[in-house]
């Protein structure tokens, strides 16, 4: 019995379902385009729309709560590396080196 194969609305050509991105809610539980063609429309797409995805990223970064996480992971952080950094000090004073 031959593999399962499907014809990809983009390209026309005849593959097996695992070149397809699996898509839940779809026919065959996968998507029209191939891996192929997918990856060259996204391709293509963010090259002729690199400010819209830069101006996406701002305006999620400016988000209140994306900041708020920013700035809790930053104090995460630095409380962290103060500790890390008394361990070191007290290390020195310990091994005298
Ligand atoms: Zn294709």
């Amino acid at each position: 019995m031959p593999a399962k194969t499907k014809v990809c609305t983009k390209c026309g050509k005849r593959k097996k379902l695992e070149e397809y991105h699996a898509h839940n809610g779809r026919k065959a539980g996968r998507r029209a385009h191939c891996k192929e063609c997918m990856c060259a429309t996204m391709a293509r797409y963010r090259a002729e729309n690199k400010e819209k995805i830069a101006a996406r990223g701002a305006r999620y970064r400016a988000r209140p709560e994306v900041r708020e996480q920013k700035r809790v992971r930053r104090a995460d952080w630095r409380a962290r590396n103060r500790e890390w950094h008394n361990v070191q000090q007290q290390l020195r004073r310990i091994g005298g080196f």
